[in-house]
């Protein structure tokens, strides 16, 4: 849309600036990285809901903007593990389009600009699922280490959430697992599925001309994650589950006391504590 129609749509979207500096103050009560999302906000300053007419969430880098689902922001307020809301789709969607923002902001920096050209050169002839090949590197750049940090900090959030889902039900004297076989029902399972998500490496698309986004085959570009993993994610999302509890921080205290809880809560409800006489007389 252009002309009167934009002015018009710009007119209508609800400015929620100040609606992101608290829930990033929440996000990092949980050790979820928020260094990057500060700068975007200090340098960005913009967020805004989106329009019906637009369809999912973006980021605008010609106006610094960045336009979110409705609905989005609200589900974030009350940011709680504990509180078992869907909150990893939405955390999933902010941190992706503040990724966007990031790279934008930081690209003409010397660092960061070769890395993005060594990262499009890699993808340069790279096949599409849809067997063609990649058209525009840059955007495959920025939807991999969107699309990356994303899923890492979605995978982080379901895993905190699953840990607060065990606790609350052995600590009620229920089996997790009385309502059926799922991902969250057992420590183990809360690990597997941790481990699986995080060891996947292929991430990104192009959007196509007539059709919608169009996922690239190949794995992200090792130095792109390694940027992703340590600038943006600040080292704090672990690959394997067992990482999560080790270190002695504060955090990783926390990690480890809930799964220390979720164990002896289980052993007093559910394991046989009962002393079997060996020897009948
Ligand atoms: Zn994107």
């Amino acid at each position: 849309m252009g002309g009167l129609g934009e002015i018009y749509e710009r007119k209508m979207m609800k400015d929620i600036s100040t609606k992101i500096p608290p829930i990033i103050n929440l996000a990092e009560k949980y050790n979820l990285p928020v260094e990057y999302l500060r700068y975007v906000v200090a340098n960005y300053g913009r967020f805004y809901t989106l329009e019906k007419s637009e369809g999912t969430s973006y980021t605008d880098t010609i106006f610094d903007e960045i336009h979110l689902e409705p609905g989005l922001v609200e589900s974030l307020n009350n940011l709680d593990p504990s509180d078992f809301m869907p909150e990893s789709d939405s955390l999933q969607t902010l941190y992706h389009e503040m990724t966007h923002a990031y790279i934008d902001l930081r690209e003409n920096e010397w660092a960061t600009k070769e890395l993005i050209a060594s990262a499009e050169t890699y993808y340069e002839g790279a096949k599409l699922q849809n067997g063609e090949e990649v058209g525009r590197t840059y955007q495959v750049v920025q939807e991999a280490a969107g699309a990356y940090v994303g899923h890492r900090v979605a995978t982080y959030w379901n895993a905190l959430q699953g840990l607060h889902w065990l606790r609350n039900n052995y600590s009620k004297g229920i089996d997790p697992l009385k309502y059926g076989k799922n991902s969250n029902g057992s420590l183990a399972e809360i690990e597997k599925t941790y481990n699986a998500e995080m060891s996947r490496i292929v991430y990104g698309y192009e959007q196509g001309l007539f059709s919608g986004q169009i996922p690239v085959k190949k794995p992200i570009f090792h130095r792109l994650k390694y940027f992703c993993d340590t600038v943006i994610l600040e080292n704090k999302i672990k690959a394997e589950f067992s990482e999560l509890l080790k270190g002695g921080t504060i955090y990783t205290n926390k990690f480890k006391s809930l799964v220390d809880e979720i164990n002896t809560q289980k052993s007093i409800w559910f394991d046989d504590h009962s002393v079997s006489p060996k020897i009948w007389a």
